[in-house]
């Protein structure tokens, strides 16, 4: 479903990806980890159009979409949900949901927000409150739901489980589960190493601007070397 090959990218004089290739299938989790600053959000944004890769190609259904807009990327089906959620605060749950379907799948809006209220009842329970006052957790699932809006093939999300508490990170966890069971192809972006690897069928490690290690998560969670600098083992 995604292919992405050799990519370069960085800011300035700065690289970060240094040519990394990784490939998500239809049906897939795929976990991207890596610690702070490893670029994993730089991958994220060069792969939405965010961020113009240097060198290498990213494919979509077969489709070159290197270089192309953000709109465009997203037009096709492929939708991320950002690191730090970026909803908009001050408007109202239902406005928030709504605008993640004013490029794709408007025609189907009413419905999809059905869908997400069955997904995240505490959103339709919420669904006049200012987003910018739902706790971390909530707005996280505002979030995801706002990408549920445009009826995504390829989910990738960014740090879900950044800054919730241990109990909200299973919940988190559990939801993701949920989702790929439904069919839905997704890129998890996570520091949360060995709960990505529990959920994943495939990993790919990101150090010093390429993929130190991939493969199977159940192969990639024996790495010796994993367990010492990621897990404390
Ligand atoms: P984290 O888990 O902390 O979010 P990350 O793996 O997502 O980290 P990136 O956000 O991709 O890492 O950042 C990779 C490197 O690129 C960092 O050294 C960061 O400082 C640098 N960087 C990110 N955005 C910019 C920018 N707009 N201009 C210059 N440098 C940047």
């Amino acid at each position: 479903m995604l292919e992405v090959r050799d990519l370069v990218a960085g800011y300035g004089l700065t690289r970060v990806l240094e040519g990394v290739s990784l490939q998500v299938g239809a049906g897939e989790i795929v976990a991207v980890l890596g610690s702070n600053g490893a670029g994993k959000t730089t991958l994220n944004m060069a792969v939405s159009g965010l961020v113009r890769p240097r060198a290498g190609e990213v494919r979509f259904e077969g489709a070159n979409i290197t270089g192309r807009s953000p709109a465009e990327i997203m037009g096709l089906g492929l939708i991320q949900v950002p690191e730090g959620r970026k909803i908009f605060p001050n408007l109202t749950v239902r406005e928030n949901l709504e605008l993640g379907s004013y490029r794709r799948a408007k025609a189907n809006r009413a419905r999809n927000l059905e869908r997400v209220f069955l997904t995240f009842p505490r959103l339709k329970e919420r669904v006049a409150q200012a987003a910018g006052t739902l706790s971390g957790g909530e707005q996280q699932m505002l979030a995801i739901g706002r990408g549920m809006m445009a009826e995504p093939k390829l989910l990738i999300l960014d740090e879900p489980s950044l800054g919730l508490s241990p109990l909200l990170v299973e919940e988190m966890f559990g939801l993701i589960r949920r989702l790929h069971s439904e069919g839905l192809a997704i890129m998890l972006v996570e520091q949360n190493v060995a709960q990505s690897l529990d959920i994943a069928d495939r990993a790919y490690v990101l150090e010093n601007g390429g993929f130190a290690l991939s493969g199977p998560a159940a192969q990639v969670r024996e790495d010796p070397e994993l367990k010492r600098a990621y897990l404390g083992l």
